[in-house]
């Protein structure tokens, strides 16, 4: 059993260069980059929104390890929120990770997700198709489904989420 747990941000940064520079996404000679917030919400506001900022809530599978007992926990609800935009040739992403918190310690702090390889690029090819829509205006790819590992989980127990507490989480018909 070796699901990553832990929240490792060089894994989003190198898949991030990987997709950019060796399969050539967002080929459209600007360069993109790729920063963390973690206090962003989903809200833009009308100046934001002026600047070009525009956000896309993906809802990922990822494994999470508490702090305090170790115990560890699966969920496909696990909120990922970017907030992106172009401007003069320079292509900027903001990612937040939303966390959750041991049902058996029910502490205040929000444990961060651990994903795979795997699923960090289907959430990064998600992006994209998202910028290639609203920064180059192309159409849309056709993902169908949102969350991309189709495995049992627990119901979600929204008390537990942090997206659920700041009310963006995904909702279950997506
Ligand atoms: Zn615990
Ligand atoms: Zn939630």
């Amino acid at each position: 059993m070796s699901r990553p747990t832990d929240w490792i941000p060089s894994l989003w940064l190198d898949t991030f260069d990987e997709l950019l520079y060796d399969d050539n996404e967002l080929d459209y000679g600007d360069e993109w980059t790729l920063n963390f917030n973690y206090r962003q919400t989903d809200t833009v506001t009308h100046d934001e929104r002026k600047r070009g900022w525009k956000v896309y809530s993906h809802c990922a599978y990822g494994n999470f390890q508490c702090a305090t007992c170790r115990k560890t926990w699966p969920s496909a609800r696990v909120v990922v929120l970017f907030r992106y935009r172009l401007r003069k040739g320079r292509g900027t992403v903001l990612m937040r990770p939303f966390g959750q918190t041991c049902r058996r310690c029910q502490e205040d702090e929000f444990d961060l997700p651990g994903f795979t390889k795997k699923e960090v690029e289907h959430a990064l090819l998600r992006l994209f198709s998202k910028i290639k829509k609203n920064c180059y205006h192309e159409e849309e790819e056709d993902h169908s489904s949102t969350c991309s590992t189709k495995v049992r989980t627990k119901p979600h127990e929204k008390t537990l989420c942090e997206a659920c507490v700041l009310g963006i989480c995904c909702t279950d018909d997506e």
